[in-house]
């Protein structure tokens, strides 16, 4: 439920709201908007109508709202303003297109400094790459572990763009947030509902890839699990899902892109590395997703592509990634958005 202020209302009104919550054993969530100040009731169960009487009773509330949706705190109704998430003074869901960049895999210190210090020098301003690789076949290459979080640490370290990893399970949460600045939840452990748990008992920002085959709803019902345990910092990702088309490896759901912009107040970016699997069709679906309002793209780059130790078939050269930079501030301006680009 949602407490819709007055326009007129004063502070003292607002306290009164927030104290009646606090009584109750509920807590608010003040958005300030620029004609109605929403305070949005968190506890469980999310739903209050049976405090609709008292709370509307109260000076300077307008009205209540029950938020129709099925996922609550992730709503635009329960929150109308943008969030916007800061990593390290990146903000990702503010004006600017954001890219964050690298290898799928985090395969040698050198590899990961050289890759970090080219898409660095193109304007991404997160380095991405996998140390713990989730992989269809139990006999593929499936990621260093904590050696190669420790490569992470040195792109940090030496380059400074902030890092984006996976983690897999419950049991790597502390682990991998000793080193992650974002922790990415891969689209195969989207409906890992205890490792969603686990990342919302920590203060981490949260990229959440869309399962291959989930529905929208279901995937934002997971950021819920996600925001439902206090971390509010979920950043959505589009990275394709699973159809009956097999001229690609997933089929890029440019619709989720625009649709979870509208109904999220959330940061939605887009993987056409993942979304696409194929090379030559990154750099064309990748700008679609920014010209539907995507906040950023994830882009998986490596210095000899068709050597990657995983996803070698999407990967893109180095010169191809700043192509697609050039492009995309075209794509981003042209839409009415600023470009985070600037090289670090
Ligand atoms: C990845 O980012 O390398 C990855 C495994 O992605 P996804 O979970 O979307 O398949
Ligand atoms: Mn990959």
């Amino acid at each position: 439920m949602i407490v819709v202020m007055r326009a007129d209302s004063t502070a003292q009104d607002l306290a009164g709201v927030v104290a009646l919550l606090d009584r109750q054993g509920l807590s608010a969530h003040v958005s300030q908007g620029e004609a109605h100040t929403i305070v949005g009731v968190v506890g469980s169960p999310i739903d209050h109508g049976e405090l609709s009487p008292a709370l509307e009773a109260l000076s300077g509330v307008d009205r209540t709202v029950k938020v129709s949706k099925s996922y609550k705190l992730a709503s635009r109704q329960f929150q109308p303003a943008d969030t916007v998430i800061d990593v390290r003074g990146v903000k990702i869901g503010g004006p600017e297109v954001v890219v964050i960049a690298g290898p799928c895999s985090a395969e040698s210190e050198e590899q990961c400094l050289r890759i970090g210090d080219a898409v660095a020098s193109a304007g991404a301003r997160l380095f991405r790459a996998g140390a713990y690789k989730p992989r269809t076949s139990p006999y593929a290459f499936r990621g260093h572990g904590e050696a190669g979080l420790e490569m992470l640490a040195r792109v940090r370290e030496t380059i400074g763009l902030p890092i984006v990893t996976e983690v897999l399970t419950p049991a790597h949460v502390a682990l991998v947030a000793s080193y992650a600045d974002v922790f990415q939840i891969g689209a195969r452990n989207m409906q890992n509902y205890l490792l969603l748990e686990e990342v919302g008992r920590t203060e981490v920002p949260v990229l959440l890839k869309r399962g291959p085959s989930a529905t929208i709803e279901e995937w934002l019902l997971a950021a819920e699990y996600v925001m439902a345990q206090g971390n509010r910092k979920v950043i959505l990702c589009e990275r394709g899902i699973r159809t009956y088309e097999t001229a690609t490896r997933n089929t890029f759901d440019v619709n989720a892109v625009a649709y979870a912009k509208r109904e999220t107040h959330l940061p939605v970016i887009a993987d056409p590395s993942h979304g696409t699997g194929v090379r030559s069709l990154v750099s064309p679906v990748g700008l679609s997703a920014i010209a539907a309002g995507a906040d950023g793209l994830i882009v998986e780059v490596h210095h000899d592509p068709d050597k990657s130790w995983s996803d070698a078939a999407q990967a893109l050269g180095l010169e191809t990634f700043g192509e697609l930079m050039a492009k995309g501030e075209a794509v981003a301006r042209a839409v009415g958005r600023d470009w985070a680009g600037v090289p670090v």
